[in-house]
């Protein structure tokens, strides 16, 4: 469908819809987009610098986490000197990106996304290989791929539109208009390693940055598939740079460059914070002060009351704690009950998740894998800790050693303070507490260094007119589950050391990426 500029405002955004498994037809289409994946695994990935496709002897080896031993392919790593080119590149191509007509940046958007509609199962195929996620898991994941082109492209339109909206005063015409900013350094997570890649980059390039894009490690498979999109789509060469790579190596080297301008990042508080500061340095010949755009860890949880709807407060902390094996940023990994239901509802989560099967995403379990083996110890780790701080209750042990498989776990009756409350584990463990109210259970949900999502359950409207003025996070959802935010629906990003609260997927987003230029002229 060719679209008119009046199909393409903001306020005509729909999100993608995820498919319906339940239709047999789909469920084949799926899989027979997996099997055709499988025949292209072990395939070598290119490193892609200004078009030119570069392949390496150094090469990251991503495997599928669900069955070690599969290999999905062999990516080329960029060293120092191929980085350094990367950012002369981009530097090169913003001269002439970013006079390029936004209309017509959003349109490579618009295509990208029909293209990704038409193919959806691909990209799912390899969410599931690559990562390990089941199929509703992939699918929506790539829906939210899709929504992130189609929004931010009738996002930048809609900005271009707003220039018009600075008061002019007589004998004055004044015009306020946003430009783009330089060269980005684009650093996803594995946890979205499509979504997310695509949110943080499509974003820049609309705008009309250029950027230098470094995939998480373990899926950089996914990552290559989307800029090949790009490439396919006819986005100038030199706009997006696809640099895997050691962080190690090339991370803090691009980080600290004189010539980059702007960093956006998703991942963990460390890297982050790590990120931020050395960003804060100014660089030998460097000319503005670099923009971190750090979105991070959480510690999320929803509190339930004694009024609450119990089924559906159960059914929110499973599907909250394990969906993806508890890897998401918004995980709700602590669940902090009032003493009154305590019981009644520890029964019902417990109940619930016995029912969970477990194995590889292929074959479409609601527990698979998780990442990688550091992953794996990491978790196993908290969960040794949480033995000793708390009551384990259920799992607590690994799966098939095919893949790295950990049964999801409950500790009940954990302190507020003690680790499995505090830190972000990232993996299928949940963490209850017990509260004297619904008062005290709030502070203990804000008694954490994060702030990304949080959860009240509750009839009582007075209560919940008071959690949302107490409950301190970026995203609070009131009797439902705490993941699945959607683009231009929950504008997502967290509080504290959850990150600069860059709300992605709202319309302010574009502006992080963009400098105001105010024009006034005499007239
Ligand atoms: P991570 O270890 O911090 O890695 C994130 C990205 O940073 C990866 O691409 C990683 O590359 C890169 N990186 C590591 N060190 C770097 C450095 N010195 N310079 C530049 N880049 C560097 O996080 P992760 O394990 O991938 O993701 C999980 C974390 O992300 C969790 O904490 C989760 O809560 C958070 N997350 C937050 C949000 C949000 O919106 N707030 C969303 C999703 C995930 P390598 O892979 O090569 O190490
Ligand atoms: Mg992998």
């Amino acid at each position: 469908m060719t679209k008119t500029l009046d199909t393409l405002k903001l306020d005509t955004f729909q999100n993608e819809p995820d498919t319906d498994f339940s239709i047999d037809s789909e469920v084949m289409a799926l899989k027979e987009a997996i099997s055709s994946f499988k025949k292209e695994l072990g395939k070598d990935y290119p490193v892609i610098i200004g078009g030119e496709k570069i392949y390496t002897e150094d090469k990251l080896t991503s495997i599928n986490p669900g069955k070690k031993e599969e290999i999905v392919g062999y990516v080329s790593k960029v060293d120092r000197e191929m980085a350094e080119k990367a950012i002369q590149t981009a530097t090169e191509t913003f001269a002439s990106w970013k006079g390029v007509p936004a209309e017509k940046r959003a349109k490579y958007l618009f295509k990208a996304a029909d293209l990704m509609r038409q193919r959806r199962h691909e990209f799912s195929a390899v969410l599931i290989l690559e990562a390990g996620k089941n199929y509703v898991e992939a699918d929506a994941e790539v829906s939210e791929a899709i929504d992130f082109m189609e929004y931010y492209g009738r996002s930048m339109i809609q900005l271009e539109e707003d220039t018009h909206y600075v008061k002019s005063i007589p004998g004055e015409k004044n015009r306020l208009t946003y430009i783009p900013l330089g060269v980005g350094f684009i650093v996803p997570p594995w946890n979205f390693p499509l979504a997310i890649c695509v949110g943080l980059t499509v974003s820049a390039v609309v705008t009309g940055n250029t950027t230098l894009l470094k995939p998480a490690s373990v899926t950089p498979v996914i990552a290559y598939k989307f800029v090949e999109l790009m490439e396919e789509v006819g986005l100038p060469a030199g706009v997006i740079n696809f640099i895997p790579g050691d962080s190690s190596v090339m991370g803090d080297f691009i980080t600290g460059h004189p010539l980059t301008r702007f960093i956006s990042f998703t991942g963990s508080k460390d890297v982050g914070l790590h990120i931020n500061e050395l960003a804060g340095k100014t660089a030998k010949g460097q000319k503005w002060i670099k923009r971190v755009n750090a979105e991070m860890g959480g510690k999320d949880g929803i509190v339930i009351d004694e009024t609450a709807d119990l089924e559906a407060a159960a059914k929110s902390i499973v599907s909250s704690a394990f969906s993806f094996q508890g890897q998401k940023c918004s995980a709700g990994s602590r669940a902090i009950i009032v003493e009154s239901v305590y019981d009644e509802l520890v029964e019902k989560v417990v109940q619930l998740t016995k029912e969970l099967t477990i194995g590889n995403g292929e074959e479409n379990h609601f527990i698979g894998p998780v990442i990688d083996q550091k992953a794996y110890n990491t978790i196993l780790k908290y969960i040794e800790i949480g033995k000793q701080e708390a009551k384990l209750v259920l799992g607590g042990d690994t799966g098939s050693d095919e893949g790295y498989y950990i049964h999801p776990t409950i500790f009940i009756d954990a302190d507020p303070n003690c680790t499995i409350m505090q830190e972000e584990i990232f993996g299928p463990v949940l963490a209850i507490a017990k509260a004297k109210d619904w008062e005290e259970a709030i502070d203990i949900y804000n008694n954490t260094d994060y702030g990304l999502t949080g959860g009240f359950f509750s009839t009582d409207e007075a209560r919940i007119e008071q959690a949302i003025e107490r409950m301190y996070c970026g995203n609070l959802y009131i009797n439902r589950n705490v993941t699945g935010a959607l683009v231009g629906v929950h504008p997502f990003g967290g509080f504290n050391l959850s990150g600069t609260d860059s709300k992605a997927g709202s319309y302010d987003y574009l502006k992080l990426f963009s400098q105001g230029k105010l024009h006034t002229q005499k007239i």
